[in-house]
């Protein structure tokens, strides 16, 4: 079978392969990839960001994806081939606290499809049949395949960052994730301004604008709390740029809340005082469990995110053409289809 295979950790050193097609295991499916994306993890590992440097190379990447059920291992009961499904991207023990209280995404013992495992850019993947999901309310493959990364916003915006009607709130960030935030918190009734960088002007924060949102590019220079009329209530970090989390304490009012939803490359060098001083909640959120990928379908079935203004879709033989598209940000969101 065909599969994308991140070959080393020298950044860029991506290859399209040929790799035996996965046999399932007891208790295992094995799904035949229909739509797989780009997350901006992948890019991070993809270029080597110290963040990844868990991830074992060789190693198929891929974890946000839709597929349909393929082969059966043994034991495996309730499923049948065709059936249209995703996955939940985060493997964990089920029997530890976080585990129990249905908090997945934060057990020590966490293994991530795609970084930890064989992934789903690939013709096939096997998964055990506990993250084995239904695709529900007929969404098609490539909503499918946006489902983990809506699911991980969703727990952002509505679970952790508790968005109100008539909230002030920023999201720092212009890539796929912090759009989604964005859509997320314009739907549960937030002001929603969207930043970036300069270099965002052109094709990111254009898509923002074209998304209906405000926009600001930040810099050194020219910080976003000199440019806001007023502090805000929410402040949602998706951009992964170090002074951007260390900034956002000044542009949050007194007893508002930074919810963080990137990872950092770099140390961030920020007032902890001030965030004292002012009562500020800081709400770190980590990718996402079973029921947000819930929520994520019910978001997708309601049509909150526009899908096709979103995504750029690729064939699997373009995969190295869709991670170059994604590390130059030309596009918000690559889905390869196999
Ligand atoms: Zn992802
Ligand atoms: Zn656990």
């Amino acid at each position: 079978m065909r599969a994308l295979c991140l070959q080393s950790n020298t950044p860029k050193d991506l290859a399209l392969i040929d790799a035996p097609a996965p046999e399932p295991k007891p208790n295992e499916i094995r799904l035949k990839v229909e739509a797989v994306g780009i997350c901006g993890s992948d890019v991070s590992a993809a270029l080597g960001k110290p963040n990844f440097d868990f991830v074992k190379r060789p190693r198929i990447l891929g974890h946000e994806f839709s597929a349909t059920i393929d082969a059966l291992g043994e034991n495996v009961t309730g499923w049948k081939v065709g059936d249209p499904v995703c996955a939940i991207a985060i493997h964990s023990c089920h029997t530890c606290d976080n585990c129990r209280a249905g908090n997945t995404q934060i057990c020590e013992e966490r293994q991530i499809l795609g970084f930890h495992m064989s992934g789903a850019m690939a013709d096939f993947v096997c998964v055990h049949e506990r993250y084995v999901m239904p695709l529900r309310y007929n969404l098609n493959f490539i909503e499918g395949a946006l489902v983990e990364a809506l699911a991980v916003a969703s727990r952002c915006v509505l679970k952790m960052c508790e968005i109100k009607p008539g909230h002030d709130v920023i999201v720092s960030g212009c890539g796929i994730i912090g759009l989604l935030c964005a859509l997320l918190a314009r739907a549960a009734g937030g002001n929603v301004t969207v930043t970036g960088a300069e270099w965002d002007e052109e094709v990111r924060l254009q898509k923002a604008r074209d998304l209906g949102f405000q926009t600001r590019v930040v810099s050194d220079e020219n910080p976003l709390s000199a440019q806001l009329p007023a502090p805000v209530d929410r402040f949602i970090e998706a951009s992964g740029a170090p002074q951007a989390l260390a900034a956002a304490s000044d542009s949050v009012k007194w007893g508002g809340l930074i919810g963080i939803i990137a990872t950092y490359g770099f140390n961030v060098d920020w007032t902890a005082t001030n965030i004292v001083r002012r009562e500020q909640k800081i709400h770190p959120c980590m990718a996402a469990a079973w029921d947000d990928f819930e929520a994520a379908m019910k978001h997708l079935r309601d049509g909150v995110i526009p899908v096709d203004d979103l995504i750029e879709t690729f064939a699997l033989d373009d995969a190295i053409a869709a991670f170059e598209a994604s590390f130059d940000k030309s596009t918000p969101k690559a889905i390869m289809i196999p």
